[in-house]
């Protein structure tokens, strides 16, 4: 292990520092060492959070031209290094390197629409006369940033959600203390990087992989005003109910289904439902998990998706044909493999899949799933797609939706009314009609009910969520 000069630094308020614990960053799949940083001590962690407070006096009053402008250069400087970034993160946390190149150029436009929307926070003016006492007297509302933000990462999508909390923090016009996934803190540490280039003031961004023991000091710290998480449903709940008077957003995980009726385009669901299911090894929280297929269609649906996952092919992160990597670790693809043999064991059919070494899982598809088993029940979090008939759609629905979970649900279809029918009944935060659920694109609002989650991101309903309504009243003397 080296905490020597090839050591990445950490960004605490504004001073890149090779120092805290050193740690060597491994490839996924505990493969080899790529790399060599820090987890953050308690006192660096005190510092960065002393300088987002300090920051934010200047960040608060910060012209909104100043904030676009910072955000569309931050947009291009990332824009100029997707190659970079893509190999880092491919690297680190084993995305092919194909998804990695589209994470980080999503990650620009993130970045860049930000920048537009920090030229576009208003307010409104409101008539207040509505009683013979209030006559003659006005209400004007602005949208202030709510201060020092501590924002927490999950490692599968480093780039991309953390440039959701980012880059509405900074065009709010708030500052940010970040905790990225350490399996994901070269990547992360790179971007830092490529804001400090953009402009960012000093202390308005600290970058601080740490341990989850010293991260968690920021859920009881009350100089932050907010805390945004995205991650486990288990770690973020719990985040809630220790956060104090702060504000908290939680983007939470799933266990998205699919319906595919029979009047829909199975070929088009069959291609959609293998790239949702198996993507980045299925550790998305919107990957594609249970599939509910109408009976008239089964042979044809479930053949091809048997067909497509089969001609997926397998291998290294770095390789420009890999479509399905490892996963993150092979700890994670023990408990996959596990849960298909406790499936199996319950009298599951695996139609394909599910075998493999070290952290490869082949892409499975399993049917007769007894609904307690966890591959049906809970997160999988792995390439694992469950497919069960149905005869009666609304049946589909509520099967669908028999679950803790309700992230984005898809549902393949031709008939207008069903669709809209689906969009009543389904309680997911989107309903993606002839698309699966996996479906993301970063200007739309973003988020779950019930277990998974609390909040909508997407560029514009974050900034609001990271801003206080101040209303000022204006009465005739
Ligand atoms: P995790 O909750 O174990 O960890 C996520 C991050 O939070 C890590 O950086 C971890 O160190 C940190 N963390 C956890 N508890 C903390 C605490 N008390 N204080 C400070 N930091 C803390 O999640 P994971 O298993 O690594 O990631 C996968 C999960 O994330 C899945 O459930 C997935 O569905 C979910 N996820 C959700 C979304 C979304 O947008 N809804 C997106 C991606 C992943």
């Amino acid at each position: 292990m080296s905490g020597g000069d090839d050591a990445a630094p950490l960004l605490v308020a504004g001073e890149w520092e090779r120092a805290g614990e050193p740690f060597a960053a491994c490839a996924a799949g505990d493969g080899p060492v790529v790399g060599h940083t820090f987890h953050a001590l308690p006192e660096q962690l005190d510092r960065a959070t002393t300088g987002a407070v300090r920051a934010f006096d200047g960040t608060r009053r910060s012209a909104s031209y100043e904030r676009g402008e910072l955000l569309r250069r931050a947009a291009e400087l990332i824009a100029a290094d997707v190659e970079g970034l893509a190999r880092t993160l491919a690297a680190e946390i084993g995305k092919p390197i194909n998804d990695a190149r589209l994470e980080v150029r999503r990650t620009a436009t993130t970045f860049r629409m930000a920048g537009e929307e920090a030229e576009r926070i208003g307010g409104e003016m409101l008539p207040l006369d509505l009683l013979p006492s209030a006559r003659g007297r006005w209400g004007i509302t602005r949208h202030l940033p709510i201060g020092p933000v501590a924002a927490i990462t999950p490692f599968n999508v480093p780039l991309s959600l953390s440039a959701h909390k980012l880059a509405p923090a900074l065009a709010a016009g708030c500052t940010v203390v970040l905790k990225p996934d350490s399996r994901a803190a070269l990547t992360l540490l790179r971007l830092a990087g490529l804001l400090v280039e953009a402009g960012v003031p000093a202390g308005a961004l600290s970058m601080l992989p740490m341990s989850t023991s010293v991260g968690d000091r920021m859920v009881t710290d009350d100089r932050f005003r907010m805390v945004s998480f995205t991650g486990s449903a288990r770690a973020g709940w719990d985040i809630r109910s220790r956060a104090g008077t702060k504000k908290v957003t939680l983007e939470l995980g799933g266990n998205a289904p699919v319906i595919v009726d029979e009047t829909a385009d199975v070929a088009h669901a069959v291609a959609r439902t293998v790239a949702g299911g198996f993507k980045y090894a299925g550790q998305l929280c919107i990957s594609v998990q249970r599939a509910f297929v109408h009976r008239a269609v089964w042979d044809e649906f479930v053949g091809g998706l048997v067909k497509g996952a089969e001609a997926l092919t397998v291998g290294a992160p770095l390789d420009e044909n890999t479509q399905v990597g490892p996963m993150i670790s092979v700890a994670a693809a023990d408990r996959i493999r596990s849960w298909v043999d406790e499936a199996v064991s319950g009298g599951a059919r695996l139609l394909t899949g599910g075998a493999g070494d070290g952290a490869y899982v082949a892409p499975a598809v399993l049917e007769q799933v007894p609904a307690t088993a966890r591959v049906a029940a809970e997160e999988a979090f792995g390439p694992v797609v469950v497919v069960s008939p149905f005869d009666d759609v609304d049946a589909a629905f509520a099967a669908a939706d028999a679950t803790p979970y309700g992230l984005q649900a898809g549902y393949f279809t031709r008939d207008l009314h069903r669709t809209w029918r689906a969009f009543e009944a389904l309680e997911f935060g989107a309903v993606i009609i002839n698309d699966v659920p996996t479906f993301r694109v970063d200007n739309m609002p973003f988020g779950g009910v019930k277990s998974s989650g609390l909040g909508r991101e997407g560029i514009r309903w974050t900034i609001a969520d990271m801003s206080e309504q101040r209303l000022l009243v204006l009465a005739p003397e």
